[in-house]
């Protein structure tokens, strides 16, 4: 209880962990009680032999896609208050990043994740509210590969690089040119993410698993008008897919893989500055050292609200990832 009340007075940033389940059943070095998670190391990783990390929630592997949905209602409605939200997903690739913010492959009702979730309840609760405010949601989807922003949206071709713009200028939108597309059901939210999926797969052929490279971004629009008083409040929210965040044997990896590792580990760790930053409500933010932090940055901070989740695969053989994984949510929760 008082972890949570200081949690609450730190800021708006909170840490969610969650552990996918296993692929065949072996013993697993990932023990689970309460907020806590503890991970069974070998000795080249610490003397005890584990070593245990505390977030504002640990969902386990039969958590299912509703009960992790379940807690991030108050903040899907802050955005209809006019507040930046933004929502991300940490971890190693494999380790549950896009089942967590989309689902698996074959989406049904039940396993569909945070990003069609999240929507639809933007759009009941703006419904809810017709008598007294008016609506309009809308939404942009971009990636970021090799420090370039793309917009997956694109009609004409999704190769054009993309600006962001200065987040001086308040009431905009930080990447203009990126297509904006009106939703008002799941339905049309679905298909603009197939879309933007298709979109992401065909752009680079070359490299295999482009996804896990690159970071996409779903970004909702609100814009809310008070049907009495005239008054507009806007809103935002960033739902994000981060590139996988294992670290590439720099001696191994060459030519293209060495340049998307070495951007990956750039802005990976440019939002870990931000986030620590933040969290320790430093002055200086510095925002400017990567791409994904500029198009974040209005809902990083300030009265913005912040959700991570990180995400740990419970195999044995994933053990120093899980470590470097929750040792980066440690340093911002
Ligand atoms: P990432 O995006 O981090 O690379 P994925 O989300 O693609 O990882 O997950 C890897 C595999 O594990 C996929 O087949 C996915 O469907 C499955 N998976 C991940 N998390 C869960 C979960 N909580 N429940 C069931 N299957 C999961
Ligand atoms: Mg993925």
């Amino acid at each position: 209880k008082l972890y949570n009340l200081l949690q609450d007075l730190k800021g708006n940033i909170r840490v969610y962990c969650r552990v996918r389940p296993q692929k065949i059943n072996t013993p697993t070095p990932v023990l689970i009680e309460d907020d806590h998670i503890t991970i069974i190391t070998p000795s080249k990783y610490s003397k005890e032999g584990r070593k245990s990390f505390r977030f504002n929630k640990v969902f386990g592997p039969s958590a299912t896609q509703e009960e992790v949905f379940s807690d991030m209602q108050p903040l899907i409605r802050s955005v209809l208050d006019g507040y930046n939200v933004c929502i991300f997903a940490y971890g190693q690739t494999g380790s549950g990043k896009t089942h967590t913010m989309t689902g698996p492959k074959e989406l049904t009702e039940e396993s569909r994740g945070v990003n069609y979730r999240a929507l639809n309840d933007l759009f009941h609760m703006s419904e809810a509210r017709r008598e007294t405010f008016s609506y309009e949601i809308s939404v942009q989807m971009m990636e970021i590969y090799n420090e370039q922003v793309r917009d997956l949206l694109a009609t004409g071709g999704i190769n054009k690089k993309l600006e962001i713009r200065s987040s001086s200028q308040k009431g905009g939108l930080a990447v203009p040119d990126a297509n904006v597309v009106p939703v008002s059901t799941t339905s049309e939210v679905i298909e603009l993410m197939t879309l933007g999926h298709k979109n992401r797969a065909v752009s680079f052929t070359a490299i295999n698993d482009r996804s896990s490279r690159s970071h996409s971004c779903l970004t909702v629009h609100v814009q809310g008008r008070d049907l009495v008083s005239g008054t507009v409040l806007r809103g935002s929210m960033h739902l994000v897919d981060l590139a996988g965040s294992e670290r590439v044997d720099k001696s191994e990896a060459k030519g293209e893989c060495l340049k998307e590792a070495t951007y990956i580990n750039k802005s990976l760790s440019a939002l870990g500055d931000v986030i620590a930053s933040l969290a320790q409500k430093n002055s200086h933010v510095p925002y400017r050292n990567s791409k994904l932090t500029q198009l974040l940055q209005d809902s990083l901070g300030g009265q913005a609200k912040t959700l991570m989740f990180v995400h740990i695969s419970p195999e044995y053989d994933a053990v120093g990832e899980s470590l470097s994984t929750l040792k980066f949510a440690e340093r911002v929760a």
